[in-house]
């Protein structure tokens, strides 16, 4: 994996991320003055203090992940995740990338090296996006199935990303 800068100019899809608390049943000590406080104990009785352990319901808070789909057999390759935007940009949405070139298309890369100044055209973007729907149609529709159509927003705009 090496780690060089890319401005990717394109096509991409914002998904929030979708908090979603999971219950858990634990058996645990009960005594708030226990050092086995909440902690799990798979005995009826604590043995730390030798309190009675009951059985209470946790809740525990995940994302759903979108790499979960992106790296089904079916999709495998198909778009990259690429972190972004700092910390706070990074808990709410995953940014993913198509992951090969635009086939008759522009090269979704700007080489700033070469280049100081791009100009992109609104048809270009219009193409793209185009472009993006219909190759990735059957990765959007499973993304959209579990993650729901609000939660999926489809763009062109430049990102900056190490890869
Ligand atoms: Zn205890």
């Amino acid at each position: 994996m090496g780690s060089y800068l890319e401005i990717h100019a394109g096509p991409y899809m914002l998904v929030s991320k979708i908090p979603t608390k999971t219950e858990v049943v634990k058996q645990t000590c009960v005594d708030s003055d226990c050092i086995l406080f909440d902690t799990e104990i798979k005995f009826p009785f604590c043995p730390q203090c030798g309190g009675k352990s009951e059985h209470k319901t946790h809740e525990t808070e995940t994302y759903k992940d979108v790499r979960d789909i992106m790296y089904k057999d079916e999709f495998e390759g198909q778009m990259v995740a690429v972190h972004n935007g700092g910390a706070e940009f990074s808990q709410l949405f995953s940014v993913l990338l198509p992951n090969h070139y635009i086939k008759g298309l522009e090269e979704p890369g700007i080489d700033m090296d070469e280049v100081n100044i791009v100009e992109i055209k609104p048809e270009r973007m219009e193409r793209e996006i185009k472009w993006f729907m219909s190759e990735y149609t059957e990765l959007i529709a499973a993304i959209v199935a579990e993650f729901g159509e609000s939660a999926v927003q489809i763009k062109w705009g430049i990102i900056k990303h190490y890869n």
